[in-house]
Parts: structure tokens; sequence; C-alpha cells
């Protein structure tokens, strides 16, 4: 039983390590800057971590940054009040990160990723035998550690981890806890369950500041995301590599919509 938890909890906080860091933080907002094996490294992880569900950060990019312009508007790709339910939101955002992925989507002519492209890496990980792949892998470790059927409940968790994480985001992200600044959107912050989610439901403070890659604000507000980066950044130090998160290099705004830090109330 302990090594199907330990499992779960190991791919539970890996896949969410680097969507939030490396998806969310990096690619879509370039919050900090990657050297070119940096950004590598990053994007295998991802690719290992995020298994049977991985997503290729030029799309998850061209998606979020659209969640950020159109937040909780029509044009937003999951915004929780244009939906009954998780479920149907869930399957409207992979239909459009599918479209966007195969280049056919309109968002692809209006946003562009701070990641690099590694064609061969998103080939492979897109790829059917790969995601099968994995997802046999997961079978087959509850297969041979599940004490008894009833863990087999978790195996779909393991099949959409990104997907799950992101869902839960958006919509607890958009819909419960309280909020520090009085945008044009719906965004909140869920604190309590967001310890969970690595600091990705302060969507609230993050929606205001989306250029800062600290989303906690206050001293009840946790973002063990940011820890992780600081930590990184201390080692860097350390070690005399380049990799810095306080004073981040100033570049040409991409996406200018997104780098103006919006007034708090
Ligand atoms: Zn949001
Ligand atoms: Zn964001």
């Amino acid at each position: 039983m302990l090594a199907i938890i330990i499992f779960f909890l190991g791919h539970w906080y890996l896949s969410l390590t680097f969507q939030t860091l490396y998806l969310h933080r990096y690619a879509s907002h370039g919050q900090f800057q990657l050297s070119l094996w940096q950004d590598r490294l990053m994007h295998l992880g991802n690719l290992i971590f995020q298994g049977s569900s991985y997503l290729t950060p030029r799309g998850y990019a061209i998606m979020h940054q659209a969640h950020h312009k159109y937040a909780d508007q029509a044009k937003d790709p999951h915004a929780p009040g244009y939906y009954t339910n998780v479920l149907s939101m869930m399957i409207s955002t992979a239909k459009t990160f599918i479209s966007i992925v195969d280049g056919k989507h309109e968002l692809n002519k209006e946003f562009v990723s701070f990641s690099r492209d590694w064609p061969l890496v998103e080939k492979i990980g897109t790829s059917w035998p790969y995601r099968i792949g994995m997802g046999a892998f997961y079978f087959f470790f509850y297969y041979y550690f599940a004490p008894n059927p009833w863990w087999f409940v978790l195996l779909p968790v393991h099949f959409i981890m990104g997907p799950v994480h992101g869902s839960i985001v958006n919509w607890c992200g958009h819909k419960y806890g309280h909020r520090n600044h009085d945008l044009g959107d719906k965004s909140t912050n869920f604190i309590g369950p967001d310890i969970f989610l690595m600091g990705e439901l302060l969507q609230n403070n993050h929606h205001a500041r989306c250029m800062s890659p600290k989303f906690s604000e206050r001293w009840f507000e946790i973002d063990p995301g940011y820890g992780i980066l600081v930590t990184f950044s201390a080692l860097s130090k350390i070690f005399g590599k380049k990799f810095e998160i306080e004073n981040p290099v100033p570049r040409r705004p991409l996406v200018p919509d997104l780098v103006q830090e919006r007034p708090s109330a």
C-alpha cells in the first residue's frame, strides 16, 4: 500500500512542479530565463513526469496567455462561468488544446511561447505509442503493488494528471476563495487546497501581477512553487551558474497586454 501512496504522491507533485514552473511561470509568462540546456532539461522532466498526459510548452503557453487576456470572457479557453460542470469545461479545454497543437486554432496567430521548441520531443510526447506506453507503466505498477482492486480507481488520475491539475486550478481558482485585487475577472485565491497545487490556486494575485514569479502576497498565502525557484536561484549563486529570479533581464514584451501589471484595488 505504501508503494502505491508514494507512487501517486510522487507523480502528483512531480507532474505539478513541471507544470507550474516550466509550462506556466516560464513558457507562458517568461517570469525567469533559462539557458538552452536548462530549458531542454526542464522539457525532458515535463515529458517524463507528465507522462501519458504530456502537454507541449508552446500549446500550453498559447492557451494560457489567451486565458489571461480574455479571463472569464467568451474567448477565455476555460472560464468556469460558461460551463455547468468541471467535466464539460475539461473536455472543451482539451479540444481547444488539440486544435492549438495541430496549428489550426486562431489563437496561434495571437500568442507565442517563451520556451524554445523541441520538435522531436514534442512529437514523441504527443504520439499514441508514448501515451499508451506510459499508461501501461502506471497500470502495471498498480497491478504489482496495489493490495486490492479498489486502488485502481486512482489510475485515471495518472492517465490525465496534467489536465486534472489544470481543471482544478481553472475551476476553483475562478470560483472559490478571497480576492486581494478587484480585477475585471472572477479570479480568486483559494487557500487551504492551494497547498496541494503548489501555489497555482492563488489566481487572483497571479492575474493582478502575472509577470511576478511569486503568487503569494499575504502572510497566510503559501506559494511552494516560488519556494522552489528561490532555492534554485540561491543554489545557482553558490555554483556560479546563471539563474536569476530577483532581477529578471528586461525584455521586449511579446504580449504587451500580459506584461503590464494591473493596479490593485
Ligand atoms: Zn486564471
Ligand atoms: Zn498565468
